[in-house]
Order: structure tokens, then sequence, then C-alpha cells
């Protein structure tokens, strides 16, 4: 046996050094590199865009609290072959790109509010989608103040779209479809935003004042409902515009955490970090109420999304959720960046990730 033994071991680490010598031959780095570009480059996003009901990409689950693992906040729907984001936080398109999801299908992007967390990747979902091929200029849909926002990124990004158009030409960087195109509602009550082939987007307010107008949404297609709860404190609006919804996405912030930071800001003599962590509690959700929402609601999912704070490591997700299971015993989850929800015709809900 110890012969044996000997002899695997001997194996083992002379196969390991054959390996780390054959990856110092350039045909082999480049056999390598070759194989993980095939795999890069494959449309693997496909199958979202060819689902018969919704299909939802979680493109961003952070908040303005940083997080090495979270993007800000980013929801995208699939619906009838091509795909909305709600909201474009910064880092989530760079997810929308990792996860091989064709930019040219991406047909707008809708608005909740324009806090910075919502916004800051619109400059880059704008370019990924236009230089893919998207086929007009961009829709920016939201609540009234869209159309500072969408003619700000049109002024700063118009040098850049100069000359992406010098340097590819006009068949890769078409003038033509490049840059954003704002269409502005009130969101101070319940409307159709949406209505086409389909699929029908309802915004309804919700409450994250001062800022306002805040909306929510709710997409139907193919007898399947997804909401989206923008940023908001507990809110009867949202519960009225999710009932019977098949998945609640909604906003967590944990007050019980975030007190407990304020704390330690207090105690450090950080006045001022202090006083921001005293002010956010009242225009968010904590993770129990979203759970009592998404009862009184009766909706069949519940995914949690938006942390404050990110809940990074196995210990934070228990803080985070403390006293959830005891309102809501199943149905919940917490998002995740890259995170797909699969909502076919036919019913039920897959849970993935690209
Ligand atoms: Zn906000
Ligand atoms: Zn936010």
């Amino acid at each position: 046996m110890g012969k044996i033994f000997k002899f695997l071991f001997a194996a083992i680490v002379g196969l390991g050094a054959l390996a780390a010598i054959a990856t110092r031959v350039p045909a082999v780095q480049d056999r390598l590199f070759d194989k993980a570009l095939e795999k890069a480059i494959a449309p693997r996003g496909a199958a979202l865009l060819e689902a018969d009901g919704l299909a939802v990409f979680i493109c961003g689950t952070g908040s303005p609290l940083p997080s090495a693992k979270r993007a800000q906040t980013c929801t995208a729907v699939f619906a009838g072959g091509k795909f909305f984001l709600v909201d474009s936080g910064t880092g989530s398109w760079e997810n929308v790109q990792a996860a091989g999801i064709p930019g040219d299908r991406l047909a707008g992007v809708f608005l909740t509010h324009l806090h910075s967390d919502h916004i800051g990747d619109i400059g880059e979902a704008d370019l990924g989608s236009w230089v893919a091929g998207r086929p007009g200029r961009l829709s920016v849909l939201g609540p009234t103040g869209t159309e500072r926002i969408v003619n700000g990124l049109n002024e700063e990004f118009a040098l850049d779209h100069a000359y992406r158009t010098a340097h590819h030409g006009k068949a890769i960087a078409e003038p033509r479809t490049a840059g954003l195109e704002a269409t502005v509602f009130a969101g101070d009550e319940t409307m159709t935003v949406f209505d086409k082939d389909g699929l029908k987007i309802t915004a309804f307010p919700v409450k994250h004042d001062p800022v306002k107008p805040a909306v929510g949404y709710r997409f139907e297609y193919a007898g399947r409902s997804v909401v989206i709860s923008g940023d908001t404190a507990y809110s009867t609006s949202l519960i009225d515009a999710a009932r019977g919804a098949d998945v609640l996405i909604h906003e967590a912030q944990a007050n019980h955490m975030v007190a407990r930071m304020r704390e330690a800001a207090a105690k450090a003599g950080n006045a001022r970090l202090a006083t921001v962590l005293g002010d956010i509690p009242s225009y968010h959700t904590s993770p129990v109420e979203a759970a009592k929402a998404a009862n009184e609601a009766g909706v069949d999912w519940l995914v949690l999304t938006h942390f404050t704070p990110a809940p990074d490591n196995p210990v934070a997700k228990r803080i985070f959720m403390r006293g959830v299971s005891a309102v809501r015993k199943s149905n919940v989850k917490m998002a995740e960046d890259r995170m797909t929800i699969m909502l076919p015709a036919e019913g039920g809900v897959r849970f993935g990730r690209y």
C-alpha cells in the first residue's frame, strides 16, 4: 500500500510540474486563451431572450454603501425577445456583458428615481448597446426629471460618440442611433407606461421622500408578472401594485445593522457618517417589512435586492435576514449579481445564475 501511495503521489507531483512547464510554452498559452475566448464570446444570455414567458437577470444588487461583490442597482427584464433595464447603477452594464447578453436587444431603460446609485451606468448601457447594433436611440423612460438626465448624458457623451464613428465607421457606430431619447411621465399616480406586443408595464408611486417622484414597476407578459419596488419605505401603493404577482423584487435595508454602524461611526468620532446613517432608515424598507409587504400582496416569491449594507458573507447574511423567517417561512431569496429568474409561460419560477 505504502509503495502505491508513494507512486501516486510522485505521479501527481510530476503531472503538476509538467502542467506548470506547459503553461510557459507560447503555443499552449495561445490554445488556453482561444478556449477562454470561445467561452466568453458565445451569446450565453440568449436563453433569456428565447424565454416564452418572463425572465429576469439581476445586473446589480448594491446600494451607495460599497461592496466589491455587487454592482449598484439594476434589474433586467426579458419578454418577447428583447429586454429592459430597470435602473442602471454603476458597474451593472459589465454584468450584462459578462453574462453574454446581446446588447442590441436592449429596448429601453426604466428609471425608478434619479438617485446616483440608479443612474451611474446609463452611459455604458448606451455605448454597449449602440455598438452592438441597437436599431435606434436608446429609450430612457422615467418620472419627471428624467429629461435632465438624458440631456446631460447626451452632452457628456457627444464627443465619445463622434470619436467612435470616426474610428469604426458608420456601419458599426451609426450617428443616427447614438445616444438617448427621453420618455417622461409624472410618476405621482399609477399608470401604464408601456403596452406593446403583449407586454404591459405599469409604473406606480412609492415612498422615498424627499425624492419625488419615485416609482416602482410591474411587468406583465404571457400571464406572468414581476414587480420591482424601486427605493421605498414600506408602502401601501407598492402592496396594491404587487397583488398576486409571481415575483416581487424588493429593496432591503437592515436597519438593525445600520443602527450598529451608526454607533460605531459615532464612537470612532466620524459624526458626518453617523448623521448620514441616521438619515437613511426613514426612506428604505427593512427585510422584515419587505416580507410583510410580500405576504400582504400575496406574491409567490420575494427576492430582496439593493442591500444596505451589503451582506457579503454567511454571518452578515444571517444578521441581515434576522426575523424574516418568523414572518415569511418560505419563498424568500436574497439576490446576487448575475442571478437569473425564469418564469415560463406554463408556470413555475426557476432560479439560476449566469
Ligand atoms: Zn434612492
Ligand atoms: Zn438606491
